[in-house]
C-alpha cells in the first residue's frame, strides 16, 4: 500500500492552482487517484436543474473538489509553516502500558513530531 505523507485531519496548504496559499483540513484522502479533499478549498458551484423525477430541487450547490496530493503541502502544527516531512522511529506507550516503536512523521524545520492526524492521544 502506498504511504502518503498527508493524513486525514492534517492541516495542509495549497501549493498550486486557483486556491494557492489557502489552508484547510484534509477531509478525505482518495488513495485510488492520489487526490485529497480539503475543507473549503477548490470549491465549485454546481448548477443543477430541477429533476421532478427524483424530486430534486434545482439550484446552486457548493462543493469541494479533490486536489492532486502533489499540489498540497503539510503544515506543521508546531511552527505553522508548510514544511518537508521526514520519518523517524519513536517510542510510544501503548494502551497496555508497553512501549512500542512506531514510525512517526516529523517536521524537518522544527524537528517536532507531527501527530497522526485526527488520532487523539
Ligand atoms: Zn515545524
Amino acid at each position: 500500500m502506498k504511504q502518503f505523507r498527508i493524513h486525514t485531519n492534517d492541516l495542509v496548504e495549497v501549493l498550486a492552482g486557483k486556491d494557492k496559499g489557502k489552508k484547510g483540513t484534509v477531509k478525505k484522502i482518495l488513495r485510488k487517484n492520489d487526490r485529497v479533499l480539503v475543507e473549503g478549498v477548490n470549491m465549485v458551484i454546481r448548477h443543477t436543474k430541477p429533476n421532478p423525477h427524483l424530486q430534486q430541487p434545482g439550484g446552486r450547490i457548493e462543493k469541494e473538489m479533490p486536489l492532486d496530493i502533489s499540489n498540497v503541502g503539510l503544515c506543521c502544527p508546531h511552527c505553522l509553516k508548510t514544511v518537508r516531512v521526514g520519518y523517524r522511529y519513536v517510542e510510544e506507550k501503548g494502551k497496555d502500558g508497553n512501549t512500542k516503536v512506531v514510525k512517526a512523521r516529523f517536521c524537518k524545520k522544527c524537528n517536532e513530531i507531527i501527530g497522526q492526524g485526527g488520532k487523539k492521544k
